[in-house]
């Protein structure tokens, strides 16, 4: 949105002219890096922001403008290598609204421009569409026969790309007939990369030693202008349309609405969640629900756009310079943000992972002030070249932790060449320590491994703190209140060493803690006392076993029942006699014999090996049985099959579901919680064993390995309707 500062001015001072013409040109080599080398150096905020300081200026002091701006002008000029394409009608770029206040300035204008044609109290509709985050092209078929792909280029000239478009699967090369056929139409639209594809298309980069892309759209600009079709092929790229350029030879649709209506009875995609919207205040609600919506998308969305309904409109409210006066992208809070890096610190984690978390100089990114974000491991710090004090571009998307993406080595100053005293009294690299920063422990990285871990288990403070916050926490024994702050102060001054020491505080000590009166000491007592009824899942969760997560450790209850019997398996011997049973079955397979069960399914060698390890650690041990000794009752489930429960309340008993992706309207939790109460159990990972796999949005490597073994793959519609025909199946009045 261009920002109206009262009063155009005559600059005051040279410094003003001068910050013009540096804007442009960073302007100007921005452009470049993004639009024909599709390799931005910079986040598109910093990007905006600096684009928004020149509009700014020209703004205030119209004796700079210049027709040559970047603010004038829309991407840039073609590239070499490929034909030129005259756009007859020009493909322009979009004004930007940020707060709620541009979006309603936006309505005002487009009413004003309506003047007369509009009632004062009338509201204007408009469409609202996501603004995907790609790069656009135009797509001219000629009675229905695609004939040029082009990009944008500058708006008026682009580059002649059909060879590349035609591999694009999404783009359909003969219209499907409905009604007229138009003579010419000239589609407009996004192309551009699903995150999943995005990511393993990167690995494949990686793998072979080639350039990574930095993100989706840069990867889509790159792969549809490759010069070698074959190359754009290999690259899975999508398509959405949104509008169109050229038409003739079959009436235009009154409405924007209608055209995308129109143009997907064509046979072309258009995006989902497009919405008619009958005012400002829709806009506004609009753009909430797809703020909501937009990390659980299969692709990137930058934000949403409003377009003016009524197209016979159009003519009549108009362009600007390099966007038309009847859409606005409202842009989302950007997700990556440049901030200096301050230091690296390790954290140690609950397992013992030495973690290396990069301080920052705190910014606004993502919708929230970040002042941290995980390094994930050394390699990655030396793949990135991180060096402490760099300016680094910093990721935060919908919850996901926050993480350095790269940094900016360009920007260092002084340069390591001409001052190099200078450079090292600035930046200094990161090695990582020898020993545990908080117990002192040797630090070790076992082959294969790319974390460095501190070996002292529960000796380590930092780890005995981990744990008793994983062994309370909500989902293992359930302790309400026992919380970061008070597990610091137990620990800190020894009182509680491991988590049987919890049953035998007292309501005196508690007291004593800083922050805890003595009605939260009680409460907290009770809910220490409550958590000794518990059931086996979560006691074994709790106890923190590397790799046995909450699904691992339900399918471990439900096969042993019983903690003695587990903590007396001879784990070599079962995976012996898995290894046995896979190499029988896999020789049963081809000639379609019966397969023999697989002990623990799904639970693969190196939990395993974990449990091994874990049971043979007499300290281990140690602790179960004080806690035994301390009132805790882990109790076997209850089985679906056991007479207690009548196959009537347990309509999925004996099926298998595995959850993926992001469902619409049910959590993860909510949609297990449902399958187990039917009687079904639900495991982590996709086996032959599997009965339904639950796809939600972006599901990934579950759903292909479902599709490979040809396991049933349904939506949460088809679970919910499978949990509700089954109730109602054995619901009274039914006759079955
Ligand atoms: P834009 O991407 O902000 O908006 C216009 C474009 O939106 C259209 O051309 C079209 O491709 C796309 N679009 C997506 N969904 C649409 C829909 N439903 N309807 C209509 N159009 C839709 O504008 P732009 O001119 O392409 O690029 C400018 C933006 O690109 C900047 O705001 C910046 O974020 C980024 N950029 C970044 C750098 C960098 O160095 N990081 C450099 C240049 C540009």
């Amino acid at each position: 949105m261009q920002p109206s500062l009262p009063g155009a001015a005559a600059p005051p001072d040279p410094r003003v002219a001068e910050r013009v013409i540096e804007l442009r040109s960073l302007l100007d080599r921005y452009n470049h890096e993004y639009y024909v080398l599709d390799a931005p150096s910079v986040p598109d905020a910093e990007y905006d922001r600096l684009f928004g300081e020149l509009q700014a200026l020209e703004t205030r002091f119209p004796d700079l403008r210049s027709a040559t701006s970047p603010t004038q002008r829309v991407g840039a000029a073609p590239a070499s290598g490929f034909g030129e394409v005259r756009h007859t009608v020009p493909m322009l770029s979009l004004s930007n609204a940020f707060e709620d206040a541009d979006v309603i300035g936006f309505d005002r204008r487009v009413r004003e421009a309506l003047g007369g044609a509009i009632g004062a109290d009338e509201p204007v509709a408009y469409t609202g569409e996501l603004k995907y985050d790609g790069l656009a092209v135009s797509l001219r078929y000629e009675n229905g026969v695609l004939v040029l792909g082009a990009t944008r280029g500058d708006g008026s000239r682009g580059e002649n790309v059909t060879a590349n478009i035609r591999t694009v699967r999404a783009i359909p090369l003969r219209l499907r007939p409905t009604g007229e056929m138009p003579a010419v139409l000239e589609v407009r639209g996004e192309v551009l990369m699903f995150r999943a594809d995005f990511d393993r298309m990167n690995q494949q980069q990686r793998e072979a030693g080639e350039r990574e892309f930095v993100n989706p759209r840069n990867a889509a600009a790159g792969a549809l202008r490759q010069l070698d079709p074959a190359t754009t092929a290999r690259r899975p790229l999508r398509f959405f349309a949104y509008g169109i350029g050229e038409l003739s030879g079959a009436a235009e649709p009154a409405t924007h609405s209608q055209l995308l209506d129109w143009l997907q009875a064509l046979g072309l995609p258009v995006g989902p969640a497009r919405e008619k919207l009958a005012d400002p205040q829709a806009l506004l609600d609009y753009y909430r629900r797809m703020l909501e919506r937009r990390a659980a998308l299969p692709y990137e969305i930058d934000g949403v756009v409003y377009k003016v309904d009524r197209r016979d409109w159009y003519g009549r409210i108009g362009h600007v310079a390099r966007a038309p006066r009847f859409a606005v992208a409202h842009k989302f809070p950007a997700e990556e943000a440049v901030t200096e890096l301050l230091d690296i610190e390790i954290q140690v984690g609950r397992t013992g992972s030495l973690t290396p978390v990069a301080r920052l100089r705190p910014v606004f990114v993502g919708g929230t002030t970040v002042s941290n974000a995980t390094l994930h491991n050394e390699d990655e710090i030396r793949r990135k070249g991180l060096l402490i004090g760099d300016q680094v571009v910093v990721r935060r998307a919908g919850d996901v932790i926050p993480e350095v993406v790269r940094a900016l080595p360009e920007r260092r100053e002084p340069s390591e060449q001409t001052d190099p005293a200078g450079f090292a009294a600035r930046y200094r690299s990161f090695t990582m320590p020898a020993v545990c920063p908080v117990c002192g422990s040797a630090a070790v990285r076992e082959t294969g491994e790319s974390a460095w871990r501190c070996g002292a288990g529960l000796f380590c403070s930092a780890q005995r703190k981990q744990a008793l916050l994983h062994f309370a926490q909500r989902r293992a024994m359930d302790i309400e209140g026992l919380g970061d702050k008070l597990v610091e102060q137990l620990v800190d001054a020894d009182r509680v060493r491991s988590p049987a020491d919890l049953y035998r505080l007292t309501a005196d000590e508690l007291a004593g803690l800083e922050r805890m009166g003595a009605r939260s000491a009680t409460n907290l007592l009770a809910a220490i006392d409550r958590s000794r009824q518990t059931t086996l899942a979560r006691f074994l969760f709790a106890l923190g076993i590397r790799h046995v997560g909450e699904e691992v450790a339900r399918q471990l209850a439900d096969d042993y029942r019983d903690l003695d019997r587990l903590m007396a398996e001879d784990w070599p011997a079962v995976q012996a006699g898995k290894a046995e049973i896979q190499k029988e079955n896999a020789r049963r397979r081809p000639r379609g014999e019966a397969l023999s069960p697989v002990p623990l399914e799904g639970i693969g060698p190196e939990i395993i090996d974990s449990l091994q390890r874990f049971f043979s650690e007499p300290h281990n041990r140690a602790v179960i049985a004080e806690l035994l000794a301390a009132g805790v009752v882990p109790a076997a489930p209850t089985r679906a099959t056991d007479d207690r429960i009548t196959p009537a309340a347990a309509p999925l008993a004996g099926l298998n579901f595995v959850l993926t992706g992001t469902l619409p309207t049910l959590s993860r939790d909510q949609a297990a919680d449902r399958i187990r109460a039917a009687g079904g159990s639900v495991v982590a990972s996709v086996s032959r064993r599997t009965h339904y796999l639950v796809a939600g949005e972006a599901a990934g490597s579950k759903l292909q390995k479902a599709t490979e073994l040809g396991v049933t793959i349904i939506d949460e519609a088809a679970l919910q309707a499978l949990l509700s025909s089954t109730q109602g199946a054995s619901g009274p009045g039914n006759p079955s």
